[in-house]
């Protein structure tokens, strides 16, 4: 029984995230998705399932642009690993940076700065056009 209850939640949360895979979650909007579903399930669980998510690299563990928290987001089969992303700290929204121009980016910074590019641990910080033209509205 135990592991069947298991199964489910990651699945759920699995789902969610490949649903909304423009988007990043921290852990306890998708506690408030699962209890909305009416999934009886505790954070500490639902950290556990998303280390294991993100260990069979079905999900991508990255750092919030906006704060220090931890956020995760659906990996696909994107090289998420190999360029770098922007995140709207308006909506959330993330923008993958794919392209030769990343490439250039990081053979830049290695030439220019002897610098190692980690893509995985960073992400640049912004507003997206959609939330700009809403705000222009306003
Ligand atoms: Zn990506
Ligand atoms: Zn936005």
């Amino acid at each position: 029984m135990q592991k069947q209850y298991k199964t489910k939640v990651s699945q759920k949360i699995l789902e969610y995230i490949q649903e909304n895979s423009e988007r990043g979650f921290n852990a306890s909007e998708i506690y408030a998705y699962l209890t909305k579903e009416e999934i009886q399930v505790n954070l500490a669980t639902i950290y556990r399932n998303l280390d294991k998510l993100a260990e069979n690299k079905l999900i991508t563990k990255f750092k919030a642009s906006s704060s220090d928290s931890v956020m995760y987001r659906y990996a696909g089969n994107r090289r998420c690993q190999e360029h770098l992303h922007m995140q709207c700290r308006v909506c959330g929204r993330i923008y993958h940076l794919e392209g030769d121009f990343m490439n250039e980016i990081a053979v830049y910074l290695r030439d220019k700065f002897g610098f190692e590019l980690e893509c995985e641990a960073s992400s640049l910080g912004g507003i997206c056009k959609d939330c700009i033209s809403r705000s222009a509205l306003n």
